[in-house]
């Protein structure tokens, strides 16, 4: 392999990431932030904890060959909250708090208090990291408050450490944003950029005063579609903060994506360097690269590790990557894609994962280590890195070769997937008919999304079963008496369509993950949801299947209980996919119709046990949605095709639901259609059932239940609501096709409030049926 050229100072290759994990080995920071919400742990201590966290990761960093660390990707909560501080966008309800005490104003703004809202949280780009979303608008005065970036860059030099600060860029910060509330919908915020540029100038001049030779602005939104109008806007950007006298270096970073059309714009911009994703989608960098006649002039961070997966690197095609960039930058260094923020720490301490598989897994540290040998390879040759290359080798061959990945069973049956058994054997019109029949409900049929309230009693003989405290068939009295409460309360209640509660569930992936042959668990997997939430996604690492029913007990059981229908509940193959790690060996649309075959053999096995209503929850559907729009219609293909697949092996009269939660459905109402589901239910509550009239405007003709109770608060919603909700639904969608049920789950809900809702939810139905 040949991965030198001569237009490049080879020599000079460094090594660096953008950011890495928070939370410390043993999740300290969580403690320590969590023990200081509830008072056991001061300020200071805090501090110290985080202050020593910093330290130990930047040390470790540069011990395992980083050559530049990044600063200020440190954070107590997110990162774009940060930087909401640093430009003093801090909401008019949160300005007394954050003047009293700029912790708590933060934690304040973060999660909100007894008396004000927090910031909105959504998810960043296509990760499950979720950032607190900005709120401006035109009387938004931005003030600079360097603070914390000068405290943790100058912590870093402290320590002899060569550094780079990593800022939310900002074009994305305002991209990020939303109208504050009383601002009008439409209001821009990148109208504020010539508002907003001061503050960075000053941030940057800051940085530079106290030492820090390159500023990195990180500016993913750029990766996503972009409009003339806001390319120019990044074209202003960077032109303004790369005249400036005063500044160090810059570096803008992009990742998740390619850049596309705002390549040229940042190529052209006088800023000193381009850090830029070279893995997955992302590669078609590199030709757009080449084709606006490279980086003269600049640097060029290759991220050529991927930092979201926890996959080994291929490092040969790293280094060959490598080579082809040294003929189009001035000068090359090596990179993860994105910040490490995404996974876990580190793939060694998973004692429970066989030594053979866990050699194809790189968490953090191991990506640091791959990154620090590409850049040996890259400056010395590759002959210094000849063991490291052999040995990546050998991992990926026995990852390509095993019987782990190829199941050969698994392989075929996928293979034989015809286009008939995605599809229902009658249409939805004739299926409804057959399933009235069966089912024989009232109008405005009542249910509920699935589990009832997860009590700290069930999590108490989850955690009793694993430490041995009780055995198997004493967590299952357990499980069968939690449900028999469930059903009763529900046909107390009235509920037309029962469920069972999902008491035996830890989390709605897991529990199948678990049971699914190919998936593997971490013990010490743990990555940011969002603030001290940390979640531990499992890893889709093989050829699925599914060697026994995983929840037909259960579900027969409920049913035995009751007359009523009790519905069968499962996860949909997309949400598998998109809240595990996924293989990176195969296209996602293979991994999902394997799945998407497991899950069908439960499906059946539960019409075949006597379920006549089988819901297929697929939450994840709308988020998973590639981040540019020419690449929408080949994911929406075969997550449609993965969710029919799994559904379609029914008879005619058994019922199919879907249910998602947590968004605008208005571009993807054809994909909802096209899953040929027979109810859909949603989160509407909090929209005035915005969803119906978006799902009616569209002509969706199936049966559909907007929710009408919002279960994220424990607010009890009286049944004059309820029955407002249902009447605005009503001029949504016939009373044929209307469903009453909640906006989603009530596992975080408590018992109280869960009983009194669901009383008032079925008064109203039954007001409303009284009106037609
Ligand atoms: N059936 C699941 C539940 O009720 C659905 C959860 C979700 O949509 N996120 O908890
Ligand atoms: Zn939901």
């Amino acid at each position: 392999m040949t991965t030198r050229t001569t237009t490049a100072d080879t020599a000079a290759a460094r090594a660096t990431v953008y950011g890495y994990p928070r939370q410390g080995p043993n999740r300290e920071l969580k403690k320590a932030i969590e023990g200081y919400w509830k008072g056991r742990v001061d300020g200071d201590a805090l501090r110290a904890t985080a202050a020593e966290l910093r330290r130990s990761a930047w040390q470790e960093l540069a011990a395992s060959g980083i050559d530049e660390v990044p600063t200020g990707d440190f954070s107590y909560y997110d990162h774009v909250l940060d930087t909401t501080v640093m430009v003093g966008a801090v909401p008019e309800r949160h300005r007394a708090a954050v003047a009293a005490d700029a912790l708590d104003g933060y934690f304040a703004m973060a999660r909100g208090t007894e008396d004000v809202a927090p910031l909105e949280m959504t998810k960043w780009f296509d990760t499950n990291y979720h950032y607190l979303v900005p709120e401006l608008g035109p009387d938004t005065v931005f003030t600079t408050d360097s603070t914390k970036q000068v405290a943790e860059l100058r912590e870093a030099l402290a320590l002899g450490l060569d550094t780079r600060p990593v800022l939310v860029g900002p074009v994305t910060y305002l991209l990020l944003s939303k109208p504050a509330p009383g601002v009008a919908d439409d209001f821009d915020p990148l109208t504020l950029l010539d508002r907003l540029l001061p503050v960075y100038a000053e941030v940057l001049s800051d940085l530079r005063a106290s030492g820090a030779a390159w500023v990195q602005l990180d500016e993913p939104a750029l990766v996503q579609d972009r409009t003339p109008a806001e390319l120019n806007s990044a074209a202003r950007a960077y032109r303004d903060l790369g005249s400036l006298a005063d500044r160090p270096k810059l570096l803008v970073a992009s990742y998740f994506d390619r850049l596309g059309e705002a390549l040229p714009v940042l190529a052209k911009a006088p800023v000193d360097g381009l850090a830029l994703d070279f893995t997955g989608s992302a590669a078609a960098n590199l030709e757009e690269l080449a084709a606006v006649g490279g980086l003269s002039g600049k640097r060029l961070v290759a991220g050529v590790v991927n930092g979201r997966n926890i996959w080994v690197n291929d490092l040969e095609w790293s280094l060959a990557t490598l080579g082809t960039l040294l003929g189009l930058a001035d000068r090359v260094d090596v990179a993860t894609s994105c910040s490490l923020l995404h996974v876990p720490l580190d793939a060694s301490v998973e004692r429970d994962i066989e030594p053979q598989i866990r050699r194809w897994l790189a968490f953090a540290r191991q990506k640091t280590a791959e990154v620090a040998t590409l850049t040996k390879g890259l400056t010395r040759g590759t002959g210094v890195i000849g063991a490291e290359l052999a040995a990546n080798r050998a991992a990926l061959n026995s990852r390509a070769t095993s019987p782990i990945t190829h199941d050969p069973a698994v392989r075929a049956r996928a293979a034989a997937v015809t286009e008939h058994d995605g599809r229902r054997s009658q249409p939805y019109a004739e299926r409804t008919a057959a399933q009235r029949a069966l089912l024989n409900l009232p109008l405005l049929p009542t249910t509920t999304i699935g589990s009832f309230p997860q009590t700290g009693e069930l999590r108490a003989a989850r955690a009793d079963l694993r430490a041995g405290r009780i055995d198997t068939a004493g967590y299952e009295d357990r499980i069968r008496n939690e449900i028999h409460e469930v059903v009763s309360f529900q046909e107390k209640a009235g509920i037309d369509v029962l469920v069972h509660g999902e008491p035996e569930r830890n989390d709605m992936v897991q529990y199948f993950a678990e049971q699914l042959g190919g998936y593997l668990a971490t013990q010490h997997g743990w990555v940011q949801s969002y603030g001290t939430r940390y979640v531990r996604p499992p890893v889709l690492a093989g050829d699925i299947s599914r060697p026994e029913p995983m929840t037909v007990r259960w579900t027969t059981y409920a049913q035995s209980l009751s007359g009523r229908p009790v519905k069968g509940m499962l996860t949909g193959p997309v949400t598998m996919l998109a809240w595990s790690f996924v293989r990176d060996d195969q296209p996602l649309g293979d991994t999902a119709r394997q799945v998407a075959l497991a899950l069908r053999d439960e499906v059946d096995d539960l019409e075949a046990n006597g379920t006549s209503v089988i819901q297929v929850d697929e939450p994840a559907l709308r988020e998973t949605l590639p981040l540019r729009a020419t690449d929408h219609a080949a994911y929406l293909d075969w997550a449609t095709e993965a969710f029919r697949l799994t559904t379609s092996g029914v008879r005619p009269d058994t019922q199919i639901h879907t249910h998602m939660c947590y968004a605008e459905f208005g571009d993807i109402v054809q994909a909802i259609d096209d899953l040929d589901a027979d109810v859909i239910s949603l989160e509407a509550a909090r929209s005035h059932m915005q969803v119906a009239h978006e799902l009616a405007a569209h002509g969706y003709p199936r049966e559909a239940g907007p929710g009408v109770y919002d279960i994220h608060s424990p607010r009890v919603p009286s049944v004059d609501e309820a029955t407002t909700l249902l009447r605005t639904g009503l001029e949504a969608i016939p009373a044929e096709r209307l469903w009453v049920n909640p906006d989603c789950g009530l596992k975080t809900r408590g018992w109280a409030e869960t009983r009194a809702s669901l009383e008032h939810l079925v008064a109203a139905a039954r007001i409303v049926r009284a009106e037609l």
